[in-house]
């Protein structure tokens, strides 16, 4: 059923002619690819699905929603044709800032030049510079950084007039073009996280089979219970991942990873607005952090950023993901180098090849973190954390759940076991949400008649697919009797015949 499709293209910028990785070939940790330009036909798509990538997210930034369904048409195909699970991901743009449009290439800034920013729309110049945020002169206050195009730009509030206008004084920087994003790490932004763009763009989300909904500049849970309002509301079954990119959102953490089905650290804006020595200690907590409550956790921004130019990453680079992999990231995420970069698909080549040598190399991480004392959940997160233990101990080749609600297939997957996750489910929404999640492979199932049956079944699958073979052990687990869609209750230990 599954085993034929996948394999991997031997030629590097070739598109055609692909024999897709078959899904035993594929690592643990995965791969979310931004789609842009450089990546969003049908056939560049199914190369970069074919070379490892498990989710696409399309980033509602850029671009217009007549392409992003152009884009989503073609991955609902990729999944038909090759009965693959590949994941959508929506990502919100959020209360970003944005500098408007300038006149000419930009303006040329010299350190110590007083500029002025405005709310009211104009083409900017030495005089007025147009920015998207309407309080931005009732929040800020005089010393306060203003940061440009990613910290290229350095100002600093000298004064504002606390209705409309504020006057900064260029600390460090050479150009001020259009449509820069803009950093506030010292000011508390007043904007709701749902912007009037963000609702407008999730009206649309909403009637599209995205897996995972991303909101940007997250600074409360509450944030994230806003989103899910929208969600519930239009009975979407998307998962949503908060995006950690603010100092506010740091300190919260915990409170914001219980308030998400999932989290990605942002490094690139979270760098801007956070020390940047900093990031790789914070990436190490809020991956303990997400494993501990068993929500997918990704590490995004500049993993392989050179290759956007580049045929081949840095030393840096290389180490950078294989450490991401060490640290236990569910996922990895290409942005600019997937989205506009000159060699997509060499790029999801070689982090496939680091994250593959790395999970060999490192053998097992040995993350056992404890099942969550006393929760509703308890006796549930009990069998999954002993599901994952038992097949450690026998040496089985993987955990084969059950599930409706993903459950198992989080919790499962959170404590990291040497062997697969194999996950049958009848909820095609889940499969593609689970593409991302560590270890997990996800099969189509929706015959619910007895337990003994679905074992069976499950173990047809695999051997089908070629994931086991007589002699294997596999550890099931799941909910019985199995028409009542209880939680996790039981595991059984099969030997292939
Ligand atoms: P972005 O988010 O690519 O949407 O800015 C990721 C980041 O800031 O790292
Ligand atoms: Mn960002």
């Amino acid at each position: 059923m599954l085993g034929h499709i996948l394999s991997l293209p031997l030629s590097f910028t070739n598109f055609e002619n692909i024999r897709y990785m078959r899904i035993d070939e594929r690592q643990k940790t995965k791969v979310i690819a931004t789609v842009g330009p450089a990546s969003s036909t049908y056939k560049q798509l199914k190369s970069l699905v074919a070379a490892g990538v498990d989710m696409f997210r399309l980033n509602f930034s850029h671009g217009v929603h007549e392409d992003k369904l152009k884009i989503i048409s073609h991955v609902t195909r990729i999944n038909e044709e090759n009965g693959v699970h590949i994941g959508l991901l929506a990502d919100l743009q959020g209360p970003k800032l944005r500098v408007g449009q300038m006149e000419g290439d930009g303006l040329k800034l010299k350190s110590g030049m007083i500029l002025t920013f405005t709310n009211t729309v104009c083409v900017g110049n030495a005089k007025k510079v147009y920015m998207s945020y309407a309080k931005f002169a009732q929040d800020v206050h005089p010393g306060d950084r203003v940061l440009v195009d990613d910290g290229k730009v350095v100002l600093r509030v000298a004064e504002t007039n606390g209705v409309d206008e504020v006057k900064l004084t260029v600390v460090h920087g050479d150009v001020l073009s259009s449509n820069k994003g803009v950093n506030l790490p010292d000011t508390d932004v007043s904007l709701p996280c749902l912007t009037e763009k963000d609702l407008t763009d999730l009206k649309f989300i909403l009637t599209q089979p995205f897996n995972w909904i991303a909101l940007s500049f997250v600074r409360t849970p509450e944030d994230m219970m806003d989103l899910r309002k929208y969600v519930d509301e239009a009975g979407h079954p998307a998962k949503l991942m908060a995006k950690i990119e603010k100092p506010q959102a740091v300190k919260k953490i915990k409170k914001i990873i219980k308030a998400s089905n999932g989290v990605m650290i942002a490094r690139g804006d979270l760098g801007v607005e956070m020390p940047v020595e900093k990031l790789p200690g914070i990436q190490k907590k809020i991956i303990k952090h997400c494993i501990q409550w068993a929500r997918p956790v990704v590490v995004a921004t500049q993993m392989m950023d050179s290759m956007i130019v580049n045929p081949s990453p840095t030393r840096a680079e290389i180490t950078d993901v294989a450490n991401a992999v060490l640290d236990g990231a569910d996922a990895l995420m290409l942005s600019g180098e997937t989205a506009v970069g000159k060699f997509p698909l060499p790029v999801v080549k070689y982090m496939n090849r680091i994250i593959r040598e790395t999970e060999k190399s490192s053998g097992y991480l040995g993350f056992k973190p404890k099942p969550i004392k006393r929760s509703s959940l308890f006796f549930s997160d009990v069998v999954c954390f002993n599901s994952a233990l038992t097949a450690n101990e026998i040496g089985a080749v993987g955990v084969a759940g059950l599930t409706v609600s993903g459950y198992t297939a989080f919790k499962v997957s959170s404590f990291r076991p040497k062997g697969s996750i194999f996950i049958f489910s009848g909820q095609k929404a889940l499969l593609g949400a689970l593409s991302i999640c560590w270890g997990v492979k996800c099969f189509y199932y929706d015959k619910f008649s007895s337990t003994d049956e679905t074992i069976e079944d499950v173990t047809t699958i695999l051997k089908e697919n070629k994931l086991v073979k007589p002699g294997d052990a596999i550890v099931n687990t799941g909910s019985m009797p199995i028409s009542k869609r209880l939680k996790t209750n039981f595991m059984k230990v099969t030997v292939i015949e």
